[in-house]
């Protein structure tokens, strides 16, 4: 008997279903607006693949005896990729919310000690149960909210110790959870308080012994570096990233997020599957990205919680061609864990259209994250991962705001979320 439980299902009567199947490649400039969408849908899923997506009626015709999800006429969407969080981490900095209202920048609060210092800290004092249990408690939040897919950077351990066991956890957590997990190893996340002095020292440590020990035990996919004042230098970025290319790690880039700092550029050069926050970067920069086929990932969840940051201008973007996806950021900065707020976000302050940001939180997220053979469109072949949501059409999710409109969430054609 094919049961449910081994990702045999059935999902008929799909009033609105968002496919986003289409060319090869991740989307830009019009194609971003190409849902894929189709009324009146059915899809079948086999052993946790999708094997048919069609006409309800048709589909229904070819899968007799399996277990059946009616959708009543509901909207079906892929699963969202979340391209971009730091999830893993000990504590709170809920404090920190008042300061940030009387007016301190992001640089002010860490000079006194809060911010990714602070988390640090508390990571570093979480025995490894902790640890697991906090972070496996966001992400199954983030699991209900929709969220089937998502990258997870390390960055809080900032040493040997401390990053190999965030990043164990990390993977751990993909082959735990009903979440497919991408970790990237992120020790260039700030200089850890200890080396505060003597910041080269802690390059030299990064590139000699902590990327080593990374690459050796195949813990991450990717490498990420923040380069900003006062976190590295883009030599010092190009060093580590050049690094972590030689242990098989593909670079990601915090890249011009409070400064225009030369991220864009060194993203390019480096060939980095993503440059992520680009609030200002430079046109020169932008354009190098495109020819490089750098990705953008656009954060305006950063925006939102942090003082003194703007929001991306993610039309400028989007005309120079570059294909854009989108993440929550989610860290102790900005502890956002739903991807639908994320897509609101980024209609109402990024100006981008339901459509683009759909696109960008689904298919170029997948694609973001080097997943996208696996996941961010219902296609045939592709995991059976998507959403049924309380609503009829695609626009209530930005609409609706911050509403959570899943009322189920099938990973790899298995109910994992049931709200009905
Ligand atoms: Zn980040």
């Amino acid at each position: 008997m094919r049961s449910e439980a081994d990702g045999n299902l059935l999902i008929v009567n799909v009033g609105q279903l968002l496919t986003f199947a289409g060319p090869e490649g991740p989307r830009s400039g019009s194609a971003m607006r190409s849902l894929g969408l189709m009324k009146e849908a059915g899809i079948l899923m086999e052993d946790g693949l999708i094997t048919l997506v069609g006409p309800s009626r048709d589909v229904m015709g070819e899968a007799r005896g399996l277990e059946t999800l009616d959708a009543r006429g509901r909207l079906v969407i892929p699963g969202f990729v979340d391209a971009h969080t730091h999830a893993a981490f000990a504590g709170s900095r809920h404090n920190e919310l008042t300061d940030k209202l009387e007016g301190k920048s992001y640089a002010e609060i860490a000079r006194e000690g809060g911010g990714i210092q602070r988390t640090v800290r508390d990571t570093r004092a979480a025995t490894e149960d902790a640890l697991k249990v906090e972070t496996y408690g966001r992400l199954r939040r983030i699991i209900s909210a929709g969220t089937t897919s998502a990258e997870i950077k390390s960055g809080y351990g900032l040493n040997l110790e401390g990053e190999l066991r965030l990043l164990r956890i990390i993977v751990e957590a993909g082959a735990e959870l009903p979440l497919n997990v991408v970790p990237t190893f992120m020790g260039a996340h700030a200089v850890p308080y200890e080396h505060r002095k003597n910041p080269t020292a802690y390059v030299e440590e990064l590139v000699q012994t902590i990327i080593p020990a990374v690459s050796s035990q195949g813990l991450a996919r990717y490498c990420d570096v923040f380069v900003e004042e006062g976190f590295f230098a883009k030599d010092e970025a190009r060093t580590i990233l050049e690094a972590g290319k030689a242990g098989g790690m593909r670079p990601k880039v915090h890249a011009d997020e409070i400064t225009s700092c030369g991220g864009a550029e060194l993203a390019a050069e480096v060939e980095a599957i993503t440059a992520d926050h680009l609030l200002h970067s430079s046109t020169t920069g932008l354009k190098a990205m495109k020819r490089a086929g750098t990705i953008a990932v656009l954060l305006p969840g950063t925006s939102f919680s942090t003082a003194g940051i703007p929001y991306c201008d993610a039309h400028r973007i989007i005309q120079l061609g570059i294909p854009v996806a989108l993440g929550s950021d989610l860290s102790p900065n900005s502890w956002l864990e739903t991807m639908q707020f994320v897509v609101t976000l980024a209609c109402y302050h990024l100006r981008m259209h339901p459509e683009e940001a759909l696109c960008a939180a689904t298919i170029n997220a997948a694609w973001a994250v080097g997943l996208e053979q696996e996941v961010g469109s219902i296609e045939e072949g592709k995991r059976g991962d998507m959403l049924l949501l309380d609503a009829k059409d695609y626009r209530e999710i930005p609409y609706r705001i911050a509403s959570n409109l899943v009322d189920t969430v099938v990973k790899d054609g298995v109910v994992v979320v049931s709200r009905q």
